[in-house]
């Protein structure tokens, strides 16, 4: 696979590929728990206006965040699939 060697795919968790996403406007789980990390990439995500993050992901059965960009190439590879929020 030519494109293996992408730095962020040494950051996945056993388990990730395969799993189910759900692409969600990040709200914060508790007051004291304002953003999460893409696990991937660790680009912070939080809730608007806050700077330097993105403001939405995929979000995982186990609460792991992925950013946009990173589900965007990476998803496939890793065989994600986008289900319906049902929380939505
Ligand atoms: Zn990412």
């Amino acid at each position: 696979m030519p494109e293996s060697d992408d730095w962020r795919l040494r950051n996945a968790p056993p388990g990730l590929a395969g799993s189910a996403v759900r692409h969600r406007p990040y709200r914060m789980p508790r007051p004291s728990w304002d953003h999460d990390h893409c696990i991937l990439c660790w680009q912070k995500i939080a809730e608007a206006p806050t700077p330097d993050a993105v403001h939405d992901g995929y979000v995982l059965a186990n609460d792991d965040w992925l950013c946009p960009e990173c589900f965007a190439t990476l998803g496939e590879r890793l065989g994600l699939h986008e289900v319906r929020d049902d929380r939505a």
